[in-house]
């Protein structure tokens, strides 16, 4: 037709089912969606409720939803009743999140030849993300790097000053984490480590894919449209899996050291939980999850999903297309 269609396309960061909404106008005409899908809205007429459609889903109907005014109301709303009834929710960890998650703009990234987004590896300790990094640098040392950490700890024999790490005096590196010149650190045995946003800037125009496997919490400051990182959530398999392939893998020695030591199953229950709170945290950020069930499989797919930040657009957030 005539009419100019919005371009506006958002990312959800919430999962919405119009049958359980008491108070939409019509249920029939509820679009229901789920957290990282992409929307296109049609129409933001009324200050309460939106006309949107599926991008993945081009030939259906359009439909309603929430408003992010009104989602961010109703979000307030239960956050004010739950803090009244459940101290938990006042635990630490939830001001990680979010502020209010509702909707994020989003827009396509075209990859630019010769210029990688850094990969980011993201998951609770033990699942694997650090083997899955090491395994892609070794694949192709040329292409695939990681940034040398930082520490304030004294160097130790055999090691290169530059190779295993930056050695710096604890004055400088806190000065410089306090200015955000880190995209992550942390403490260790009274020491500081961590990764400098300068290193994975000079990756990166090196013409190399930069991988990084840090904390979770770093998810915050790495998520710039300077970086553009491409998030990646290393995901543990259910309890059963994640049990039977830990031990094949212990007795056929397919994974390396660290992951080769045998864990207790309360590990193994806390790597689930682990990984249900960074999903809680900070799921609606990932590009893709990866399973790390097989490890031959989760490697496969990062390869894959790597391979596709090359050659495809990409939904991003729309401040990082210029
Ligand atoms: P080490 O002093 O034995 O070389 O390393 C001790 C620990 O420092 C590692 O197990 C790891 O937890 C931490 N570490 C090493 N590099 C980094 C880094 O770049 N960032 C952070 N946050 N921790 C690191």
């Amino acid at each position: 037709g005539a009419q100019r269609e919005s371009k506006v396309r958002v990312r959800a960061h919430f999962d919405y089912n119009p049958d359980e909404d008491p108070y939409i106008p019509c249920k029939e005409a509820g679009l229901a969606f789920q957290r990282g899908d992409v929307l296109h809205i049609v129409g933001q007429d009324d200050a309460y409720w939106w006309q949107a459609r599926k991008e993945h889903e081009r030939s259906a109907r359009a439909g309603l939803i929430p408003s992010r005014a009104l989602q961010e109301r109703r979000i307030l709303h239960d956050r004010s009743q739950r803090e009244g009834t459940d101290l938990d929710s006042k635990q630490n960890d939830d001001f990680d999140r979010e502020q209010i998650a509702t909707y994020e703009e989003v827009a396509k990234l075209y990859p630019r030849p010769g210029v990688f987004r850094p990969v980011v590896l993201i998951g609770a300790p033990g699942v694997g993300r650090n083997e899955l990094r090491r395994r892609l640098i070794a694949r192709d040392p040329e292409k695939f790097r990681s940034p040398v950490p930082y520490t304030t700890r004294p160097m130790r024999t055999g090691e290169v000053a530059g190779r295993e790490y930056i050695f710096v005096a604890r004055e400088k590196m806190d000065a410089d984490i306090e200015a955000g010149k880190f995209v992550e650190h942390g403490e260790y045995k009274g020491h500081l480590y961590g990764t400098s946003a300068e290193s994975v800037k000079s990756i990166v125009n090196a013409g190399c894919v930069c991988v990084i496997s840090p904390h979770y919490q770093a998810i915050k400051t790495l998520r710039t449209a300077q970086l553009k990182p491409f998030l990646i959530h290393v995901k543990p398999p259910e309890l059963d899996v994640l049990k039977a392939t830990r031990t094949e893998a212990r007795a056929k020695s397919t994974f390396d050291e660290a992951n080769a030591r045998s864990f207790t199953d309360e590990e193994f229950e806390d790597m689930i939980k682990s990984a249900e709170r960074i999903d809680f945290l900070y799921g609606h950020f990932f590009d893709v999850e990866i399973v790390n069930g097989e490890l031959v499989n989760s490697f496969e797919q990062l390869v894959q999903n790597v391979q596709r930040l090359e050659n495809e657009p990409l939904w991003a957030p729309s401040m990082w297309v210029q």
